[in-house]
């Protein structure tokens, strides 16, 4: 059979959903990233014949077990923790942990397979993977989260190692949850090794870590407006989230000229005409990282409007960068945002575009930075986190934004170079194209494994 019919978009997905039935999140990136490289492999029989996307959509493992903790009333509690070693071709595994209660193996598979690509596209020697739990951190004491983190640990750690699988932070994992599980391996392991990152800048941690996802978004949209002869001063800018992406984005787009108008939380989002400058933004720090509240005490501080429930989308902007979660773009915000004027949206968050929605923008040619591009500066400088600790050094703010800087700049080059077209530039296809090109070279030296 010809290879065309056998391997059109829809086969090659009904596969991949016949074989992960019900994992929507997985199948939605995995048909993100097959529309770029099906094309891309169609005459490079090296790729398509080898199988390597096929090889690239099934996880390498997938480690599942129960995770045990007794709360403040002494009940005991039971929650399912995960690990997804997604590809390790061209590096150990390294993603983040997620503790929401919406986590599902689907979420994590999605999540593992974007970080492979992601990874690859940093020019770091890191594979892709993800974890996390079903937990949901909120409302739970600092005892119970220690408690949780130690049980989670208690396992996860026969499965990693600074050679073999390196954990970071994601959503719900922040500075104490790492420390909490560092502490945990470091009991259990008696090894003192760079086995996590986003650690403590006491304990091996590096410095920008904190606001390297957030900050390398804001570059990799500047990169994109220097594309097109443009810049970020008096832009009006919108921003989803108001956790660590979030705060570092605003707190960048402030020092490029920018306006943010926009925060949100899983209750409702916070509209400030004035601009969040910095010592709003100090606020919201303190808000959500020390008393863990919600965003709409903003309104009752500093004015503004909020907006129980809804996401802000429909507020007429210049530039939008979600930094929430994934899928929280739709096709009708996406409309209601072009027809506003958005020129440009840079992805802090991981996926939060669903496919229609993608399909917008590109027809619109905007300026779409998708995830894995343009929230690569958390893992790039997880991966300086990684060659710190084992070079046993550490490197300062200023070498470490320089570096963060570099690796941004080239991430973009290399979406420009895989997608430019007749007068703009497809940053999904040459995203997907460039972070899968360097994997699949890997595997293809390994032959068959
Ligand atoms: P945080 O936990 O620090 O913050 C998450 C923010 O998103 C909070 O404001 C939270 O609101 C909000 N949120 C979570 N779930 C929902 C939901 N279902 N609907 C609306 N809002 C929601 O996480 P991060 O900032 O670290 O992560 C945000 C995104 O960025 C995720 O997609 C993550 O995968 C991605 N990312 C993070 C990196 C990092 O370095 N941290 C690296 C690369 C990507 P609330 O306060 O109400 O919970």
């Amino acid at each position: 059979m010809p290879y065309d019919t056998v391997h059109s978009l829809e086969e090659f997905m009904s596969g991949l959903k016949r074989r992960n039935p019900g994992e929507h999140e997985f199948h939605q990136a995995v048909y993100e990233v097959a529309q770029s490289i099906l094309p891309f492999i169609k005459d490079k029989p090296q790729y398509r014949d080898n199988q390597i996307l096929e090889r690239l959509s099934e996880p390498d493992r997938i480690i599942s077990f129960r995770v045990c903790w007794q709360d403040d009333e002494g009940q005991v509690r039971v929650n399912r923790g995960y690990r997804v070693q997604h590809c390790n071709a061209i590096g150990p595994y390294k993603g983040g942990i997620r503790f929401h209660h919406n986590v599902t193996q689907s979420i994590l598979k999605f999540l593992a397979f974007e970080q492979t690509f992601k990874n690859s596209l940093t020019g770091l020697p890191m594979g892709g993977g993800k974890g996390g739990s079903d937990f949901n951190p909120k409302g739970k004491s600092d005892a119970e989260v220690m408690r949780f983190c130690q049980s989670f640990m208690t396992e996860l750690r026969r499965h990693i190692g600074p050679y073999t699988d390196v954990p970071a932070g994601d959503i719900g994992v922040g500075a104490r949850e790492i420390s909490y599980m560092f502490g945990q391996y470091l009991r259990l392991q008696n090894e003192f090794t760079g086995v996590l990152t986003g650690k403590g800048l006491a304990f091996g941690g590096s410095l920008i870590r904190t606001e390297a996802t957030g900050y390398g978004a804001v570059y990799f949209m500047e990169d994109m407006l220097a594309h097109q002869n443009d810049g970020f001063e008096g832009k009006t800018c919108l921003v989803s989230g108001s956790g660590n992406v979030a705060q570092f984005t605003v707190e960048k787009i402030n020092h490029l000229g920018g306006k943010v108008v926009t925060l949100s939380d899983s209750g409702g989002f916070i509209h400030d005409p004035e601009g969040i400058n910095e010592e709003k933004l100090e606020f919201i720090k303190d808000l959500k990282n020390n008393r863990r509240g919600r965003i709409s005490e903003y309104t009752e501080k500093y004015g503004g409007t909020y907006h129980e429930g809804e996401r802000p989308w429909a507020v007429p902007c210049d530039l939008a960068f979600p930094c929430a979660t994934q899928n929280e773009i739709g096709a009708d915000d996406a409309k209601v945002m072009i027809s506003n004027g958005c020129k440009g949206v840079a992805e802090g968050a991981n996926m939060p575009s669903d496919q229609a929605a993608i399909d917008q923008y590109l027809e619109a040619h905007l300026m779409y930075g998708p995830s894995k591009a343009a929230n690569a500066g958390g893992v790039a400088v997880s991966g300086l986190e990684m060659t710190q600790n084992s070079m046993r050094l550490s490197w300062t703010r200023d070498e470490l934004d320089t570096r963060l800087r570099e690796i941004m700049l080239g991430i973009h080059g290399q979406c420009v170079e895989y997608g430019q077209k007749e007068g703009w530039v497809n940053y999904l296809e040459g995203a997907n194209i460039a972070g899968f090109v360097k994997v699949a070279d890997a595997m293809l030296a390994y032959g068959v494994v």
